[in-house]
């Protein structure tokens, strides 16, 4: 086995392989490509000429996905039963809590071992966890989301970019190397299983359906690919001048795909390397999707309370309480955020291209974020009501880059204390004139109102 690939698994349960099949449980790494977790089973199940089946759990609802979501997610695990039965490989969909199906799956699927997806958030930790109470057989859990594993990056949370920088930057020549070739497996499958019912898995789950489905961005592996390869022909070549602009953004759209894991950010990183664009802009672009995107999941793995204003600084928690008693100029409810009806019309606009089309493109996404602090009554409702706001309805909610970019606006977090104003105490204050200085806004109003 490649060294780079051992150093990504961890023992969960620390069992003797027991006779039988193994099963990937697939959870946050919907591809077959340049998956770490799946190369790993294939590895071992062919190690101990076992067969191979991938099983994927849909819970009836995830914190505060909606169906947008949903049939994002959905639609783009559907080319991969097809794949895999190419690799001799199982694919099994089930539906319900993962500690309530896994463990019966595994009894009927004979299973020796079962290989699991790394993930820093709650709800994933805690299926985990119960899962391998439930279960006498060797559980590994294999880092395929982040391109330097997770645990190995930093064993404690890291206080600013910079640390985490100088931390992983030195560790990619072990881990940023190439993908091998999946192998396909020498004992197969039974491959006869039906086709899963997608569309009555989908319709039996309990989320919100009120939220619209979006279709400027399509879904699944082979989707994610295409969108990869058109921004490495143009939206990298001006990322660093253009990608903060929310009319010409130059942005790269992937994070929905990284979410969902239809695409490995080693991918990603390899692929934009390998172009010929100015070599700013590429390390522009790679600070945000290594250095951002890691950080995030090491924010989320060492600091359980991630969702809660107890994450945010200390300097800044106190700042933020010396300024309870402030009167607000003005004050809104959850339902007027939602709608978008407060008095600033870029606030609305960005509400409003949020709702339309799961995204907020560039700075103002921060500035959304900003200005419900402000408006708010407590810190902690505007903690809550930004992450209801941005998880029901991005495309690439309930990820830890939510969590950590909220509390980076809201709560100082990799911050430093500003000079203290009102409501906000020293945390960062995001002007409307900065914005419209920075960025000719009709044209972003124009572009809303065709949504
Ligand atoms: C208030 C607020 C809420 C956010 N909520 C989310 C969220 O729910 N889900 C989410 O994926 N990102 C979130 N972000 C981070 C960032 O806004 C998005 O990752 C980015 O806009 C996604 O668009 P893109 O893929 O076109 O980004 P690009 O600019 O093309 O960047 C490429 C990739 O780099 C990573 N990246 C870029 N910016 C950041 C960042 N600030 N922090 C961490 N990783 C980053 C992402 O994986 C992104 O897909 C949030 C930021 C803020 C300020």
């Amino acid at each position: 086995m490649l060294d780079s690939l051992a150093k990504r698994v961890r023992r969960i349960k620390d069992r003797p392989y027991k006779e039988g099949n193994i099963v990937y449980w697939m959870s946050r790494e919907h591809r077959t490509g340049d998956n770490w977790s799946l190369i790993y089973a294939v590895e071992v199940a062919r190690s101990y000429r076992a067969k191979l089946c991938v099983a994927f759990c849909l819970p009836p609802e995830y914190i505060g996905a909606s169906i947008r979501q949903y049939r994002f997610m959905v639609d783009g695990l559907r080319e991969l039963p097809a794949r895999l039965r190419e690799l001799g490989i199982g694919f099994r969909l089930l539906e319900g809590y993962p500690e309530v199906e896994l463990p019966s799956f595994l009894f009927e699927a004979d299973a020796g071992l079962l290989v699991v997806d790394f993930d820093p958030l709650i709800t994933n930790k805690r299926w985990k966890r119960r899962v391998a109470g439930a279960i006498d057989i060797a559980m590994h859990e294999v880092d395929a989301h982040n391109i330097v594993p997770c645990w190995l990056a930093a064993q404690r949370r890291i206080a600013t970019y910079d640390t985490f920088r100088a931390r992983i930057m030195p560790q990619l020549t072990t881990f940023l190397t190439p993908f091998p070739d999946l192998k396909g497996m020498e004992s197969r499958w039974d491959l006869d299983a039906p086709e899963p019912d997608w569309e009555g898995a989908l319709a039996r789950c309990k989320v919100d359906r009120s939220v619209p489905l979006v279709n400027w961005l399509r879904p699944g592996e082979s989707e994610g690919l295409k969108a990869l390869a058109l921004f490495c022909q143009k939206g990298l070549f001006s990322y660093k001048e253009k990608a903060m602009d929310p009319v010409v953004s130059a942005q790269s759209d992937l994070s929905p795909y990284l979410h969902f894991g239809q695409v490995s950010a080693q991918r990603v990183a390899r692929d934009v390397i390998r172009t010929e664009a100015p070599a700013e802009e590429k390390d522009d672009f790679l600070d945000h999707l290594i250095v951002m995107r890691e950080l995030a999941d090491n924010f989320c793995l060492h600091t359980p309370e991630y969702d809660t204003i107890g994450a945010f600084p200390i300097w800044a928690r106190r700042s933020l309480d010396e300024h309870r008693k402030d009167p607000r100029e003005h004050l809104y409810t959850l339902g007027e955020f939602e709608r978008g009806t407060t008095h600033d019309p870029l606030w609305n606009a960005a509400q409003t291209e949020l709702v339309k089309t799961g995204k907020i493109r560039g700075s103002l996404r921060a500035y959304w974020a900003s200005k419900i602090l402000e408006w708010s009554k407590r810190p902690e409702d505007a903690l809550v009501h930004a992450l209801y706001l941005n998880d029901r309805y991005s495309l690439d909610g309930n990820d830890p880059n939510g969590y950590t970019g909220i509390a980076m606006v809201i709560g100082g977090l990799y911050g430093r204390p500003w000079r203290s104003k009102d409501v906000i105490g020293k945390l960062k204050k995001l002007s409307y004139t900065q914005e419209r200085i920075m960025h000719d806004l009709h044209a972003y109003y124009e572009r809303v109102k065709e949504l």
